[in-house]
């Protein structure tokens, strides 16, 4: 794979990166929360609805498929937030060269180790030749490839599986097979919004994330009732 070409054409800057990483926020948060990096201010409202697409349950996939895959892990920064790493990675990424960036949420400041992909020289040191050797706790940026939370009109999110929208910049190797059994499908996809689940309490945030691991669990499609739950 030509990388050089690669970042040219999926690169993300660090403000785009943040800005990626707030879209899972803000799809998951129960209250309206404010968020500043730098002199940037971004105001997160919550989803009026959240709706789970079938396509959640019928497309199996698994980049572990693809041994040494790692297009998605070039040409944006990943971002660790410190305190939901374990102390292994964390002792790690302190021994590694990474920029720290600290992000204000709701008032509280959050340290954030960065990985500049965009820079060959300083990608991500976790990449092995056999892929991610954190990949289960890998971070929210590289949590979800082929999950979206798509979000229409600012106000409702529908959680869905799709392949890369511009397959022709990122040749992702994966084909959707169905799944043989429900259990096979939780295996598969419960741990990731467990690690989100995680991620959004380390923030304080109060979120929706068990809702939907609940749900998720009982294979239901459709909209949640997010008025019964606050
Ligand atoms: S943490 Fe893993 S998935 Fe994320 S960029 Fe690094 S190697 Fe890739
Ligand atoms: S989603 Fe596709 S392109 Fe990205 S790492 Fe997985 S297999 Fe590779």
């Amino acid at each position: 794979m030509d990388y050089k070409s690669l970042r040219k054409k999926t690169g993300h800057s660090l403000l785009r990166s943040i800005k990626q990483e707030l879209s899972y926020i803000n799809a998951v948060i129960a209250h309206p929360t404010t968020v500043i990096y730098k002199h940037k201010e971004f105001h997160l409202v919550p989803p009026k609805t959240f709706q789970i697409s079938p396509s959640m349950y019928e497309r199996n996939y698994t980049c572990l498929d693809h041994p040494g895959c790692d297009l998605c892990c070039v040409g944006f920064h990943s971002l660790f937030l410190s305190k939901s790493l374990s102390k292994q990675n964390l002792d790690q990424l302190k021994s590694m060269w990474v920029n720290m960036i600290s992000i204000q949420v709701q008032g509280r400041s959050n340290l954030y180790y960065t990985f500049n992909h965009q820079n060959p020289s300083s990608d991500c040191s976790f990449r092995t030749s056999k892929g991610c050797s954190i990949y289960k706790e890998c971070p929210i940026t590289c949590l979800f490839p082929l999950i979206r939370f798509r979000k229409y009109k600012d106000e409702k999110i529908i959680l869905m599986k799709t392949q890369w929208t511009r397959r022709w910049a990122m040749p992702c190797p994966v084909e959707f097979k169905p799944y043989y059994s429900h259990d096979q499908f939780l295996q598969d996809t419960l741990w990731k919004f467990q690690n989100l689940e995680r991620y959004m309490d380390a923030l304080e945030l109060p979120h929706i994330v068990r809702h939907i691991i609940n749900v998720l669990s009982m294979r239901i499609t459709g909209e949640l009732d997010l008025d019964s739950l606050f």
